[in-house]
């Protein structure tokens, strides 16, 4: 994987003081993408051991309440080992931060894939993009859809996007939007 940008202090991508993670690559091209650099995956910069252990350091810091994932698409086929490791250590190293997951999929999309289905086709990659969302806390989901942009929206561009408790819809088995 690549990665377009760290922010070791990000306070626009989620609630609190933050780290956010912009990976590199997106094959959805949302027209007006507010990123559009992040689109070529051969663009950005390399995603390596010490570049991640460096990243867990900054979210570790105890002031840092959330951990942002964001692009590019970090459920892209391209991106999902990477990302999926990268959730996993997070687990492990900073359980009580809130993990926010940004992506074009939406929830639906995400949540479509029912396990023990064949190993055929897409269903590897879909199966790794619930396992990546049922690591987090908030899915902020659906592409940007630039007629239906929203400045006075907090944390998304569109007004399609939706800010999701991911533990709380697991839990109710429906879609739970998340408040502050
Ligand atoms: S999904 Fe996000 S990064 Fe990809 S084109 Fe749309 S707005 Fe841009």
């Amino acid at each position: 994987m690549n990665y377009a940008q760290i922010r070791s202090l990000d306070l626009s991508n989620g609630e609190g003081i933050g780290v956010a993670l912009f990976v590199q690559g997106c094959h959805f091209h949302c027209p007006n993408c507010f990123n559009p650099e992040t689109w070529d995956f051969n663009g950005g910069k390399e995603w390596t051991e010490e570049v991640k252990n460096k990243f867990l350091e900054l979210a570790n810091r105890p002031y840092i309440k959330r951990i942002s994932i964001l692009g590019g698409e970090p459920l892209a086929e391209e991106n999902l080992d990477d990302v999926l490791d990268l959730v996993n250590r997070i687990r492990l190293s900073s359980p009580k931060k809130s993990v926010w997951l940004y992506t074009g999929f939406t929830y639906e999309e995400i949540m479509k894939y029912e396990y023990g289905t064949s190993y055929i086709n897409n269903v590897n990659c879909e199966a790794l993009r619930q396992a990546i969302f049922c690591q987090c806390d908030v899915l902020v989901d659906g592409k940007y859809i630039d007629s239906k942009r929203d400045l006075t929206l907090q944390y998304r561009g569109s007004d399609n996007q939706r800010l999701i408790d991911i533990q709380r819809s697991l839990q109710k088995g429906e879609i739970v939007l998340w408040q502050v």
